[in-house]
């Protein structure tokens, strides 16, 4: 069994290291960038970024002064059993983002939209958001919390199946140019998109995919993993930088996630997680103990089976 306490206690652990330790891979990707950069003052950027991941971790102060908008994916095993059920475990996340939000302390950014009611710990109606899915032959439960920063780093649009590969390069680099012109994301980022599915599906896979697969990962499908390179070497060709100045260094991954979609439609999403790129994961096990890591290991290939049946050995057979 699953204690209560001990999934307060993962996601209360979760929420200061999301916001003070910026992912290895992330960081990696950022060093990367370095030698590329030819622009003098996005070089100097990178490099003050870099200093910053690190003065915040010696201080154990978050990497940012905006929390953005806390939130967790939950994934669970059948045969993972959680006092209280998941009741039990939003009660228990919520408390978590709570004590999190004061202690951290973490900007208490959550408000009621029209009367702008703020309950001073990222709590409320709808608030955080918490997502789950499920994995097959698991005893486990995973979860992750992201702090997406970003007030306004996605966008939307319905394409056709006409617009083909030039529609969904035009619509990257329309966006990439606008987060990038008007300050609506700091770069470098992890573009995630979303590529087919409902219109909220769409919105969805997209922003999964920028907030839960890690720095120089690649979709399996290799036409989709080719896309994935090609938006990403044309983000950084755009003349931007890191914040928007003159450089190279805009998108330090791209990530694309598809979803079946309706025959007369192609529906995309661009989301961006932005250099405060927070996710830190716990995974809870039955005996008590608990692993954390940064690689939320969301896509697996149960989340993206094409099957009406599912079994493990056939997927493996699938993959070579
Ligand atoms: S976009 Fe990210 S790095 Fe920039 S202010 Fe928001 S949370 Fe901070």
């Amino acid at each position: 069994m699953i204690k209560n306490s001990a999934i307060e206690a993962a996601a209360y652990e979760i929420m200061a290291r999301a916001a003070i330790e910026i992912p290895e891979d992330y960081k990696t990707g950022l060093r990367g960038m370095l030698d590329g950069e030819k622009g003098e003052l996005s070089h100097f950027v990178l490099e003050a970024m870099l200093d910053n991941y690190d003065a915040a971790e010696e201080d154990r102060r978050p990497m940012c002064a905006d929390t953005g908008v806390p939130r967790y994916y939950v994934k669970a095993g059948n045969d993972a059993h959680i006092e209280g059920g998941f009741i039990g475990l939003e009660t228990a996340l919520r408390r978590a983002t709570a004590r999190a939000t004061q202690d951290v302390p973490l900007r208490p950014n959550r408000v009621h939209p029209l009367s702008r009611q703020d309950n001073n710990n990222n709590v409320g109606i709808n608030a955080p958001e918490i997502d789950y899915a499920f994995e097959p032959d698991a005893d486990w439960v995973d979860i992750t919390t992201v702090h997406k920063g970003g007030l306004f780093g996605s966008d939307y649009r319905m394409l056709f199946p006409g617009d083909g590969i030039d529609g969904i390069k035009r619509f990257f680099l329309d966006v990439m140019y606008e987060f990038g012109r008007r300050g609506l994301a700091c770069q470098p980022a992890i573009v995630g998109i979303g590529l087919g599915g409902s219109k909220d599906v769409t919105m969805t896979l997209g922003k999964q995919a920028a907030c839960l697969r890690v720095v120089g990962d690649a979709n399996p499908d290799p036409q989709v993993a080719a896309l994935e390179r090609e938006l990403m070497d044309m983000g950084n060709a755009i003349g931007m930088g890191p914040m928007g100045y003159v450089g190279n260094s805009m998108v330090v991954d791209c990530h694309i996630e598809v979803g079946y979609t309706h025959t007369g439609g192609m529906p995309m999403s661009v989301h961006t997680f932005c250099l405060s790129s927070r996710r830190a994961v716990a995974r809870l096990h039955k005996d008590g103990s608990v692993e954390y890591r940064t690689d939320p290991k969301w896509f697996t290939p149960y989340m993206r089976r094409e099957s009406v049946e599912w079994s493990m050995a056939e997927a493996a057979l699938a993959a070579g």
